[in-house]
């Protein structure tokens, strides 16, 4: 997938209204993210602490998501582990984020949810070097599968909100 253009990023967005999807923040530095090495592209809105986006590469396209962290996962900070990156090394603040599901599903108060990094950090903590005594000499390798384990979630996620209802 090439650079998206900001108006490209908005049309990706699959369960809000073209208004939402109009006004919504866009990422910072979103003319420098490196698709390629993206498994997807998350940032929080500045205005609305429990409000954030992701946006994902798929082969059909880029799918933009809107997220609702949930109140309870904000004020909790016990230990929990992200569902997509599944970092164990670094303790940081995980939230249970939920998005209305697109279409008719969405309209019905669908959602789906995941326990996810609160900052969207997951394609920083997949391509760290592990501690060694985790992985043994094939560090590489280790850090290969993150990435493509993070891909395959976070697209299984994307997929789920779009669901087949999707014209
Ligand atoms: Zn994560």
């Amino acid at each position: 997938m090439d650079t998206l253009t900001p108006q490209e990023l908005r049309d990706s967005f699959v369960n809000c209204s073209r208004a939402d999807a109009a006004d919504l923040p866009l990422p910072p530095g979103m003319h420098e993210v490196d698709w390629a090495r993206r498994e997807y592209l998350g940032w929080r809105d500045p205005r609305l602490p429990q409000r954030g986006y992701v946006v994902v590469p798929t082969p059909s396209g880029p799918v933009g998501i809107v997220l609702r962290a949930s109140e309870a996962s904000m004020r909790s900070h016990a230990p929990t582990i992200c569902g997509w990156c599944q970092d164990v090394h670094v303790r940081r603040d995980v939230y249970f984020w939920s998005a209305r599901r697109a279409g008719e599903a969405g309209r019905k108060g669908d959602t789906v949810g995941a326990l996810v990094c609160a900052s969207f950090e997951c394609t920083e903590n997949v391509r760290r070097t592990p501690p060694p005594q985790f992985v043994g000499f094939d560090a590489e390798r280790v850090i290969e599968d993150q990435i493509s384990g993070l891909g395959e979630r976070v697209r299984r996620f994307a997929q789920a909100v779009v669901g087949v209802s999707r014209s």
